[in-house]
């Protein structure tokens, strides 16, 4: 049920109801990266992780299974977490692997990696000109970040995307922050991930609480696969409407709130 954004209460301020919901059922965090557990910045090579979101995320990862649920490449956002007791679930879920030592690799889709890598290089050839224009790849999906583009390029980049995509009918674009991303027109995303996790984990049970936290529209798929056993929280400060069932402002209120959560989850083990 999408609602909209202004009616849904603070996970900060309301966090007696989460913690009562969670008594007695097994937590399962999952988190986005950027924006989420890092500020918003210009590029993404500048989303670094602090030091104490590291510690909060790693407690978390120690008391209950915990995963990045991101839209960068796996390595990538392995490297700026650097936890190996965590999840990690990269370019929307594409490309999973569990904690270290758990044996546990899951890819879908591998059957659009030509056409995405073909895809990449004419992007790059097309779109070189367009000052500060931003081409990002990550195997199963590619980012085209336009954050630095004057405001009057845009539509120009985004119909030169259209013109090339008309000759990939296996891919598609998607909107995200700043940022066209295209992946395989393929039925999997950040939700089918979380899915899938829960799945493994033997989570996929009434005494099992999901809790998903992000801040990009491809977080919505997230916050509909915990919605009605979990909850969705949504960072974010503008109004908007949302299948999250709570809202935090920005990564600093979800470092309290995570960091409240592992206290909650450590107490009540
Ligand atoms: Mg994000």
């Amino acid at each position: 049920m999408v609602s909209p954004e202004w009616t849904i209460p603070s996970a900060l301020t309301d966090f007696h109801d989460i913690e009562r919901a969670l008594e007695g059922r097994r937590a399962a965090v999952f988190l986005d990266y950027d924006g989420t557990l890092t500020p918003i910045v210009d590029t993404p090579a500048q989303a670094v992780l602090s030091e104490e979101m590291r510690g909060t995320v790693r407690r978390l990862g120690d008391r209950c299974v915990t995963a990045i649920v991101s839209g960068r490449g796996r390595e990538d956002v392995q490297e700026r977490v650097r936890l190996d007791n965590l999840f990690y679930a990269g370019t929307h879920g594409f490309d999973i692997v569990g904690p270290a030592g758990s044996g546990i690799h899951h890819q879908v889709g591998q059957e659009f990696l030509p056409a995405m890598e073909e895809l990449h290089q004419r992007l790059h050839r097309t779109l070189a000109r367009v000052p500060g224009l931003l081409l990002e790849t990550k195997g199963y999906s590619m980012s085209v970040h336009y954050r630095l583009v004057e405001n009057g390029a845009v539509a120009e980049v985004e119909a030169l995307i259209d013109g090339l995509l008309q000759d990939y009918p296996g891919l598609r674009k998607t909107h995200g922050k700043k940022v066209f991303e295209i992946r395989p027109r393929f039925d999997w995303n950040k939700g089918k991930a979380v899915q899938w996790i829960l799945q493994a984990m033997g989570l996929d049970q009434p005494d099992a609480m999901p809790l998903y936290v992000g801040d990009d529209a491809t977080d919505e798929d997230g916050f509909e696969a915990v919605a009605g056993r979990g909850v969705g929280i949504l960072v974010e400060d503008r109004p908007g409407p949302t299948a999250a069932s709570y809202r935090l402002k920005d990564d600093a209120e979800v470092g309290r709130f995570l960091e409240r959560l592992a206290r909650t989850i450590h107490e009540s083990a």
